[in-house]
């Protein structure tokens, strides 16, 4: 019996490992070679402003941003860029321009706290930050130098030729490309990072006229990126975009209401989200009032969309498809999705595994490979995977973590518990890992309880995702108090705040001394003193 999933779908043929070649060289030959004629399209439109910029001018900016960086900047390739900005038409055109100078992307959350900037900012080194006047102020005091996204400066760097040619700079697949913060199965934020290989093989996947499309040129996609483009999830969108000539629309502030006006402004077709947006389009009243008609597709990934939220979609929207993705951002995000009307209606499922892709479902205990029908750890193998070999590879600095979640065969361990159907779709169960999603925001317990362990009044701490039917997880906090404690709230960013606490005597834990987390989600479930 089957104990290596294949992928079903056909393969995808990749570019020579060796060719010298970026991300976004490849993205942009996607461009050229699209059969829609990207001259005339829009790329990117600012749901706010209106504001707009045609493909030949996206590549413009481009070319113009590359050569002012270098130029200017000196910026070179392996060096590393911070990135602190919310979704702005400047992101996209910066993240090519970066892709192409060989300089490794490392864009955080803007709603980050000062701390967790530093720590990000220790993983990964960088030798500039691009931010934006409201964020800039969070950035430590910063050796180098700070580009804001929405000044005259940066304008004319993306506008005004500086008169030097661009030096050519020769990116091999296999250095890294961007370097994107999770904290993996365990423990604190980890900064992985992801290769120029890992996104040309995600890219290679989007062959407008390939098979999914019986070679027919696809109807033009005005996509509405409702995730943010630091996560992975918005991070490979928007070089997947670009590929297939996606016109992509921004929301710097994001505001469901908002979104429904932008979706009936600008006649969106397809708007990629996390779980909490497809409950909110499923239950909200004020969706009635705006003109949804153009929406084709809605493609929830980051976190478990259940069967009934999808069932409760598709009898409110019976001509949009709903569809579920999954995939973490050691898989450069897309490990399994849905395609076509038949697929999407496999409700609760998150899919195929994705082209070039191989999957096993593992038992947790014996290690052996499982046939369908039986849950497992779900392990991954392909090109969209985190490497762990060479210099800069798997999680930055944590050579302990990247072994014990690469194998030496190079499957990743997911730490997701899952089961294959006999039709191959893949079944999320459950986290065997520690990590919290909040809305799929990342939480990693292990931060909240370093955190709340650095209290002078707490004696001990765990922290263990709590079910919610909005946010899809909180965070709750089992706290062993000091006697006569007065409890502050934790300083961390605000998706990370604790939202349930609930007072114990100890926290249990194994012999080795690991928090017995299972122990006290049950507690959790069955009522124990919460509040
Ligand atoms: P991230 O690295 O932030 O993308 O988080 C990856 C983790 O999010 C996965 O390992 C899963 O635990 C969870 N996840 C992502 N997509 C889904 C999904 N469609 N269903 C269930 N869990 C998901």
């Amino acid at each position: 019996q089957t104990k290596t999933f294949y992928s079903l779908r056909p393969h995808v043929p990749l570019p020579p490992e060796t060719l010298p070649l970026s991300a976004a060289e490849f993205a942009l030959s996607f461009l050229r070679n699209n059969p829609i004629s990207p001259e005339k399209t829009t790329a990117l439109i600012d749901a706010t402003t209106g504001h707009r910029i045609s493909y030949p001018e996206f590549i413009h900016r481009t070319e113009t941003l590359t050569a002012s960086l270098q130029s200017l900047f000196g910026l070179s390739k392996g060096e590393t860029a911070f990135v602190l900005s919310p979704a702005s038409l400047q992101v996209p055109i910066l993240y090519f321009s970066l892709l192409s100078l060989g300089v490794v992307i490392s864009p955080a959350n803007p709603i980050s706290t000062k701390s967790e900037i530093s720590r990000q900012i220790n993983l990964s080194k960088p030798v500039i930050a691009f931010a934006t006047s409201a964020t800039a102020e969070k950035l430590p005091s910063f050796r180098h130098r700070t580009i804001l996204l929405d000044s005259p400066e940066f304008q004319s760097m993306m506008t005004l030729p500086t008169g030097k040619k661009l030096t050519r700079v020769d990116v091999n697949q296999s250095d890294p490309a961007a370097i994107l913060y999770s904290s993996g199965t365990t423990g604190r934020v980890k900064g992985v990072i992801l290769t120029h290989r890992n996104f040309i093989a995600l890219i290679a996947k989007l062959n407008p006229v390939g098979p999914d499309t019986e070679e027919e040129i696809p109807p033009h996609s005005v996509s509405l990126f409702t995730v943010p483009l630091f996560h992975v999830f918005g991070f490979f969108m928007c070089v997947s975009a670009v590929a297939v000539a996606v016109t992509v629309v921004l929301m710097e502030r994001f505001e469901f209401e908002g979104m429904l006006k932008a979706v009936e402004a600008y006649r969106v077709t397809d708007i990629p989200v996390s779980p909490p947006l497809v409950v909110a389009m499923a239950k909200s009243e004020v969706v009635g009032k705006y003109d949804l008609s153009s929406l084709r597709l809605v493609g929830s990934g980051g976190a478990p969309l259940g069967k009934e939220v999808m069932e409760k979609f598709s009898a409110r929207f019976p001509d949009v498809e709903i569809g579920q993705g999954y995939g973490l951002t050691e898989s450069t995000g897309g490990a399994s999705r849905m395609i076509g009307p038949d697929e999407t209606k496999r409700y609760g499922s998150v899919g195929r595994v994705s082209e070039n892709m191989e999957a096993k479902i593992v038992d947790p205990v014996t290690g052996e490979a499982l046939p369908p029908g039986h849950q497992g750890e779900l392990w991954l193998r392909g090109p969209t995977i985190m490497k762990d070999t060479g210099v800069s590879a798997g999680y930055v600095g944590d050579d302990k973590a990247t072994a014990s979640t690469l194998d030496s065969e190079g499957w990743l361990k997911t730490g997701d518990l899952c089961y294959f159907d006999s039709d191959g779709f893949l079944f999320i169960v459950d986290r065997l890992k520690e990590l919290i999603k909040y809305k799929a925001y990342q939480v990693a317990p292990a931060e909240l309880e370093h955190l709340l362990q650095s209290h002078p009044e707490i004696a001990d701490a765990a922290v263990i995702p709590y079910p919610d039917e909005e946010a899809g997880q909180i965070p709750m906090a089992f706290l062993v108090r000091k006697p006569g404690s007065n409890l502050n709230e934790a300083q961390v960013a605000p998706y990370k705040k604790i939202r349930r606490v609930a007072f114990i005597n100890s926290i249990p834990k194994s012999p080795a001394g690991k928090i017995l987390r299972r122990e006290l989600s049950d507690a959790a479930l069955s009522g124990a003193s919460a509040r």
